[in-house]
């Protein structure tokens, strides 16, 4: 089993477009499992032109609890309003004290100033779904959604990729549509994954975004690999982009020009080398998923070349308090 998370650190940059793409590819010759890892914002199934009818499972996550006043308990002093650090206690217009469950922390701070016992209790909050469907590309893809204002979504990438393993045997690819940025779901994605595939386009800020998400992957001694998105809107900085790659030990996979028919495959609910598949963007996406491919098939020697020799440390920024 070979896991590769497809990561860019800035969004909107193309990285689903790609992901769908070699997930696609791959699925033609070998067992795929497609994991949509960003619970924030999924879009891979809109990607791959799926319909809500479309998900074959849906379970219900939760791991986080949320505080809850029993309004026949409460004698309404008000003092739990005036503790709560993260405001999520008000009066409503009935005189009633109230707890807001998409701002609540589930801390319980309320519950220690609560002169009634059992006036406030805990209870499970629903953080979200976890789905899974069967693509017409003959692949499934396991998808996840969070609920406003629930935190965790790291622990639910982890979920994810989990349920992926449950699913696989030792032939199965696992492509992993990571979210951007490298916050927790983004360390999630990374984490046990065989290799990094990053997608950066020639902005100054998807270069800088590029280079902290390969950092993320050195620490997890991961090989990578590189594909610029819209590499003809800034030449110059594509160039620089590539020297980076060859300079840090990362696989150049291949660039792709800026095509509108990318943004109209979209529109369409399709992937683009199904929608457009003559258009400039769909060849250069096929080879890059072609290029894939190959490191699959010569896998042993690609891990020795591209694998960090030793891994990134990690450096913690202290910042001292006045005073000390
Ligand atoms: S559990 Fe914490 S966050 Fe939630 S209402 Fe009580 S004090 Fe506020
Ligand atoms: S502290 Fe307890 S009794 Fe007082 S308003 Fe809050 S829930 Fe009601």
């Amino acid at each position: 089993m070979i896991e590769m998370a497809i990561a860019s650190g800035k969004g909107g940059v193309g990285k689903s477009t790609v992901s769908a793409t070699i997930a696609i590819t791959l699925a033609r010759k070998r067992k795929v499992i497609a994991v949509d890892a960003d619970a924030d914002a999924p879009n891979m199934h809109l990607i791959l032109g799926m319909k809500e009818s479309d998900w074959e499972w849906e379970e219900p996550y939760s791991d986080s609890m949320i505080a809850k006043i029993i309004q026949e308990k409460c004698i309404k002093c008000g003092e739990c309003l005036k503790v709560c650090p993260y405001r999520a206690i008000s009066l409503d217009p009935y005189g009633n004290y109230v707890i807001n469950p998409v701002i609540c922390e589930g801390c319980l701070t309320c519950s220690l100033v609560c002169p009634v016992k059992g006036a406030i209790v805990r209870e499970q909050a629903l953080s979200g779904i976890m789905r899974m469907a069967r693509t017409k590309y003959g692949f499934p893809l396991i998808s996840a959604r969070l609920n406003p204002g629930r935190p965790n979504t790291g622990k639910l990438v982890t979920e994810e990729k989990t349920k992926a393993k449950e699913m696989s045997d030792q032939e199965t690819v696992i492509v992993v549509d990571s979210a951007a940025g490298i916050g927790c779901q983004v360390v999630s994605s990374l984490a046990g994954a065989n290799m990094a595939i990053l997608v950066a386009e020639p902005t100054p800020a998807s270069f800088n975004a590029l280079k902290r998400v390969h950092t993320l992957a050195k620490h997890f001694m991961q090989p990578a690999a590189l594909v610029i998105n819209k590499w003809d809107m800034n030449q110059r900085l594509s160039q620089e982009i590539e020297a980076y790659a060859k300079e840090k030990n990362l696989d150049f996979l291949g660039k792709v020009p800026y095509d509108d028919s990318i943004p109209k495959s979209m529109a369409l609910m399709k992937p683009v080398i199904e929608a457009f598949p003559d258009s400039p963007a769909s060849i250069a996406l096929l080879e890059v998923a072609e290029r894939v491919e190959g490191i699959l098939s010569d896998w042993r020697n690609w891990f020795m070349k591209y694998r960090p020799k030793k891994p990134e440390p990690y450096k913690p920024v202290i910042i001292k308090p006045e005073g000390f």
